[in-house]
């Protein structure tokens, strides 16, 4: 792990006169100081990154005990993401749980299909998902389409069967908002990307947030000399004609230069603060995970279940994760009441799929883990972000930055390297 730079060793009277601050270390922030510190690159100036928690990642993080917070996957349609992780060197952490098709099941009563994760592999009909015929293949297609205003749910209304084992699950996974209230713009966006060749292809990574992404990108960027500074909140932004003037952390204000830059790569409500005025979403959707200790030694493996609570199992040695998206209808409960209720749909799907290991009858331990903000609600009528340079020496960087696709890890990347190319 890269080392931290306290606060008292770092005034600004000792900094190079051309300092770029990158605020918040989550992935936007880990990618905004990749880019900023690429040797040779041009960008290439002191930078130092500051983060108000004891670790980097965001909400894309390792818990303190190691779990993650939430199961992330990417995918083949995710060219920046990839591309991050290559920069890190962690590339091959990130595997594909499933090869060609992912196992789905359908708790109630359908069984177990396997899906082709391409295209092309929907030749096959019995590797299409159910309703995917020459009516539902053209909505899909208009679905694509850039500039379509309604919901997902209008514009899938006449193809029941593909909303439910398709759409639906899609739209969960990358909006993380219910296809009712869902605006197709950006599941357009998803859609086309999904289109290209490899676009559908699901990775995860092999061990977890920390080991596979967060600590490599620090130990790359602690390579380039960038100086992270966890524990370091910032409190207010000092502005004057213009430009931000000074970042307060609490003590003596760490004072801006002419050639000094700064990247907010914070969550939309902390730009707020910081900038009052900026137009932020002010909707967000919560992600709840489960984590239950599971004595099996495979994985990973990668299930998606339909008609439940629980939406995807990712099962890793001694453990198997449960993802619930938009998931405001269960913020109220408690391990004890929902983990018997997704232990048993995550027996039925596991012995379905043929997934080694014990399921036992009794569920065990687990733990809940609820993000209540995860991402924003991603609506039909989302206004556009800010502008990325609201003042002439600060850009905003963040997943809701992207004024397409929707927040994701891949949306988090392209904002904090946007945000570098800006300044
Ligand atoms: C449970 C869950 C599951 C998800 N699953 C997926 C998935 O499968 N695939 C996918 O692509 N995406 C997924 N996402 C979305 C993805 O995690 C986010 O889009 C991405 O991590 C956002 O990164 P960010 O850097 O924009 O913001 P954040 O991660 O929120 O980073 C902001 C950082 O700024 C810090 N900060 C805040 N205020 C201050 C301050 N005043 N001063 C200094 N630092 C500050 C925060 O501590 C944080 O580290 C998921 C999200 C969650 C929560």
């Amino acid at each position: 792990m890269m080392a931290a730079a306290p606060n008292a060793t770092l005034p600004g009277a000792t900094l190079p006169a051309s300092t770029l601050h990158v605020v918040g270390a989550g992935v936007a922030g880990l990618a905004a100081a990749l880019l900023a510190s690429r040797p040779g690159g041009r960008a290439a100036r002191c930078v130092v990154l500051h983060e108000a928690s004891p670790a980097a990642g965001g909400r894309a993080r390792a818990l303190p005990d190691g779990t993650d917070n939430g199961t992330h996957a990417l995918l083949g349609a995710n060219p920046a993401a990839l591309g991050f992780l290559a920069e890190i060197g962690a590339r091959e952490a990130w595997v594909e749980p499933e090869g060609e098709t992912l196992p789905v099941h359908d708790l109630a009563g359908g069984g177990l299909r396997r899906v082709a994760l391409s295209p092309a592999g929907w030749r096959d009909p019995a590797r299409r998902p159910p309703g995917l015929g020459a009516g539902g293949l053209l909505a899909l297609l208009r679905a694509a389409l850039p500039g379509r205003h309604s919901t997902v749910a209008e514009a899938f209304a006449r193809h029941p069967a593909l909303l439910r084992h398709f759409v639906e699950p899609l739209t969960l996974a990358a909006l993380n908002t219910a296809p009712e209230e869902a605006g197709l713009r950006r599941l357009g966006a998803v859609l086309r990307r999904m289109a290209r060749p490899g676009g559908c292809r699901l990775y995860v990574a092999r061990r977890g947030l920390g080991p596979d992404l967060v600590h490599p990108a620090l130990e790359t960027l602690a390579r380039r000399g960038v100086v992270f500074r966890p524990g370091r909140r910032l409190r207010e932004l000092e502005r004057a004609g213009g430009r931000a003037t000074a970042l307060g952390f609490g003590g003596t204000p760490l004072p801006l230069g002419e050639a000094d830059r700064v990247i907010l790569a914070l969550p939309p409500w902390e730009a707020a603060r910081l900038l009052p005025g900026l137009r932020v979403p002010a909707l967000h959707r919560p992600i709840l995970n489960l984590h239950f200790e599971h004595a099996t030694g495979a994985g990973p493996r990668f299930v998606g279940l339909l008609g439940g609570l629980a939406q995807w199992m990712l099962v890793r040695p001694g453990m198997v994760s449960v993802t619930i998206s938009a998931a405001t209808g269960l913020l109220a409960e408690s391990a004890e009441s929902l983990g018997p209720r997704i232990w048993a749909e995550l027996r039925e799907a596991a012995r379905a799929a043929g997934l080694p290991g014990p399921w036992p009858e009794e569920a065990p331990p687990c733990r809940l883990v609820k993000e209540h903000r995860a991402t924003p609600a991603h609506l039909p009528d989302q206004p556009a972000p800010p502008p990325l340079r609201p003042l002439r020496n600060l850009a905003l960087a963040g997943d809701w930055m992207d004024p397409t696709l929707p927040a994701t890890l891949e949306a988090a990347i392209r904002s904090g390297r946007r945000a570098v190319r800006a300044l």
